[in-house]
């Protein structure tokens, strides 16, 4: 799957969203098949990522699961994603649910 890397935001409100995974985290382990990152997806940015963020684009259909830093999931301007990222549907009903 190819995804843009440019013109990312994060999802208000998203934060008290809860999924079967127990964590959006582990959300994003279950469903990426990848081990967690030791680098936050934000371009740019290499602290330590500690939660799976709900991310949208306008050219993709759907919000998306991310592995960000604390602060990165506090922007509330765009933000571009390093290339290689791998992103996981946030939808319940496709993934979870
Ligand atoms: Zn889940
Ligand atoms: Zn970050």
């Amino acid at each position: 799957m190819n995804l843009p890397v440019d013109n990312w935001s994060n999802v208000n409100g998203s934060g008290e969203r809860k999924c079967r995974c127990g964590s959006w985290k582990q959300h994003w382990i279950n469903f990426s098949g990848k081990e967690w990152p030791s680098n936050c997806s934000v371009k740019g940015c290499y602290e330590r990522p500690v939660l799976g963020a709900h991310v949208r684009n306008p050219d993709v259909k759907g919000e998306k699961i991310i592995p960000m830093c604390c602060g990165c999931n506090q922007l509330e301007n765009k933000f571009s994603l390093k290339g290689g990222v791998t992103c996981v549907s946030a939808n319940m009903s496709e993934t979870c649910g």
